[in-house]
């Protein structure tokens, strides 16, 4: 999976997190498409057309909803919160970072939400489809699992950029509150430089910002770059210095 790689601890527990909300909702759903087999023995899903395949399909769709999406919104929620807790090294969370984290939450949901009624559509679609021609029972189960492994897939990449986004936020707004406005402070742009950098990583990677050149600096992505850096499933972070510090150590400042 796409954050195996970014590990940390946090991360490693939302893969988990995430592939025990898959086990929960294939089963379930699996169940659900086994009233299809109304016909013991009976190798096609045609007998099933009608109530029954309404009745599933709304059964599926219920489960996407409660077992898939809000489960994933509570692990999005609770990831990213701890993940702006232990920047901050376990200090109360102040009220600007609960606030910015609360506006990541909600556009990474929203993103969230529309894999999940994609994914709802096209499993509609599948068992009309495994119903009105004679298509087995066994390969609808099969493109139904699959397409649930794909929308937990994506709502990974959601959950990932979001725990990255809070812990980013939470550095910023600490250093800037413990700055107080006195101290001069720089961002480096901090994290592996390599073939997979994105051109926006590659050029910042190794150099400092200020406050108003990540506030001007743009990822091409239409998102902000203080909590989102390079942009989605960025794997790099922002490690505050003094920028008599940064000077010292002659690292590229951009303003
Ligand atoms: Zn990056």
């Amino acid at each position: 999976m796409a954050a195996a790689d970014k590990s940390g601890p946090i991360a490693d527990a939302a893969v988990a997190d995430l592939e025990s909300i898959r086990v929960q909702l294939d089963r379930e759903i699996r169940r659900a498409l086994l009233r299809l087999n109304t016909a013991p023995g009976e190798d096609t899903l045609i007998k099933a057309q009608g109530r029954v395949a309404a009745q599933v399909a709304a059964q599926i769709d219920a489960a996407m909803k409660v077992r898939g999406l809000t489960a994933i919104e509570g692990v999005l929620r609770d990831r990213a919160i701890e993940s702006a807790l232990a920047a901050l090294g376990g200090v109360d969370l102040p009220v600007s970072v609960t606030t910015e984290v609360n506006a990541i939450l909600k556009s990474q949901t929203k993103d969230i939400a529309d894999v999940f009624n994609d994914a709802s559509s096209t499993i509609r679609r599948a068992i009309a489809l495994g119903t009105t021609t004679s298509a087995s029972l066994s390969d609808l189960v099969d493109g139904v699992a699959g397409v649930i492994g794909t929308s937990v897939t994506r709502a990974q990449a959601a959950v990932d950029a979001s725990v990255m986004a809070a812990g980013r936020t939470a550095v910023i707004r600490a250093a800037t509150e413990a700055a107080d406005g006195i101290v001069n402070l720089v961002y480096l742009y901090s994290g592996p430089k390599d073939s997979r950098n994105r051109p926006f990583c590659r050029v910042h990677v190794g150099k400092a910002l200020t406050e108003s050149g990540i506030a001007q600096a743009n990822n091409g992505q239409g998102l902000p770059v203080d909590a989102f850096a390079g942009g989605y499933n960025c794997r790099h972070v922002w490690s505050p210095m003094t920028m008599a510090e940064a000077q010292r150590r002659r690292i590229e400042i951009l303003e």
